[in-house]
């Protein structure tokens, strides 16, 4: 039997988790750094929304979809982890827009149904303000990100793997290979190293000379206090976006990435909440209990970074936005590389070699 392969995963959010959790079930000895806690930065300051909705070309729709099956297969091994499908309600675009995109991704086979206002009323009772076309997606849904992440990372040491918590200040080359991480609890060696460090990234990767193109943008979201049950499922209006979790709190942003925050946060903050608290009925409770602010790990062309990095043998690549929706295929599909050598033919594009061209 060969000895099992050491992999240092830097990050302990959803993507770090999941690639984590994945390696350590084919059998790999994995030790995961990071330098929050666990849970993540940008996971818990997530809108956490589930989805291959608009805007996006065929190929990265099927990844996300394909993600969105991973989901079920990761919570029936993974009993307990939070995953709701309770689908969305959309109406944040022009009718001529929603059309355009409903025919396309229908086409593409995704589940869209064209509601009209009483409709998108039986869907959720409590909106103010619907409008008289929407459209249903029944298969979209949510996954609380840092239970979800915790849930994980915990299964993952269940099963042998270690967390760590310390900063990494550089990548260790030996003989031309990534061979392990430099810390700020000294040096560990490894057989692979998988950067999955979100906006952390683009500095580790620098000290073995790789530029990782990131950008990231703020994101502010509002928290309600938690509240008797006023919403099913997400819902996708003109300019603000939100959902009730799984503890009751309802939280919004201007679009699922999150409002910017402007110059003045809280007031931004207030009239975010003052706008949902609008589009609801029977609100009269429901209190602001804080607002995030979350940046955003975006690859300059909006797609994720996932794979080896070229020129540097032994280090994997995991940064991306969308985090939540890809977690379980990434996790599934790194490990399959980091292990087998066999890369999925979903990430064809989304190597970081495209960077170079
Ligand atoms: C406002 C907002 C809304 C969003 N909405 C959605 C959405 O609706 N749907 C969706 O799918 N995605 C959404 N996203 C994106 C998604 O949340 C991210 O893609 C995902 O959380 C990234 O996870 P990650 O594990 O890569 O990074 P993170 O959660 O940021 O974790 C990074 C980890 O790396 C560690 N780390 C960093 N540097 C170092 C270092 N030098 N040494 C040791 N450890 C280090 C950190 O401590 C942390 O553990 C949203 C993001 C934001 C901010």
């Amino acid at each position: 039997m060969s000895t099992p392969k050491q992999v240092i995963v830097i990050g302990a959010g959803i993507i770090g988790a999941s690639i984590a959790w994945h390696l350590v079930k084919a059998g790999a000895r994995v030790t995961v750094i990071t330098d929050s806690e666990t849970g993540g930065i940008a996971t818990p300051n997530s809108f956490a929304w589930i989805n291959a909705s608009f805007g996006n070309p065929e190929p990265y729709f099927r990844l996300r979809k394909r993600a969105m099956a991973e989901w079920n297969r990761l919570a029936k091994d993974l009993p307990g982890i939070p995953l709701t499908w309770c689908g969305s309600l959309c109406w944040d675009m022009p009718a001529a827009e929603l059309e355009a995109y409903a025919a396309e991704h229908s086409s593409w086979g995704y589940g869209i149904s064209r509601v009209d206002r009483e409709q998108a009323a039986r869907i959720e009772p409590n909106l103010v303000g619907l409008p008289g076309f929407a459209l249903h997606v029944a298969e979209e849904g949510v996954a609380e990100p840092v239970s979800a992440t915790r849930a994980l990372l915990a299964d993952a040491e269940r099963h042998g793997a270690r967390i760590t918590a310390a900063t990494v200040t550089a990548l260790v080359e030996t003989d031309g290979r990534i061979s392990g991480v430099d810390t700020s609890h000294g040096l560990l060696s490894a057989d692979e190293v998988v950067i999955a460090a979100g906006v952390g990234s683009p500095d580790i990767a620098a000290t073995a000379g790789i530029k990782l193109p990131i950008e990231t943008p703020p994101g502010l979201i509002v928290h309600s206090r938690p509240y008797k049950k006023l919403l099913n499922g997400l819902v996708l209006a003109e300019r603000l976006h939100m959902r009730q979790t799984a503890e009751g709190r309802i939280i919004a942003g201007a679009d699922f990435g999150g409002a910017d925050p402007g110059d003045d946060a809280d007031a931004t903050a207030g009239a975010l909440f003052a706008a949902m608290k609008a589009m609801l009925r029977d609100a009269d409770g429901l209190e602001l209990d804080f607002h995030t602010v979350g940046y955003r790990p975006t690859p300059i062309d909006g797609f994720p970074i996932i794979g080896r990095a070229e020129g540097a043998d032994g280090l994997y690549v995991a940064v991306m936005h969308s985090g939540i929706t890809l977690a379980p295929a990434v996790g599934l599909f790194a490990a399959r590389e980091i292990l087998d050598g066999e890369r999925d033919p979903l990430l064809k594009p989304y190597g970081l070699a495209r960077f170079a061209q």
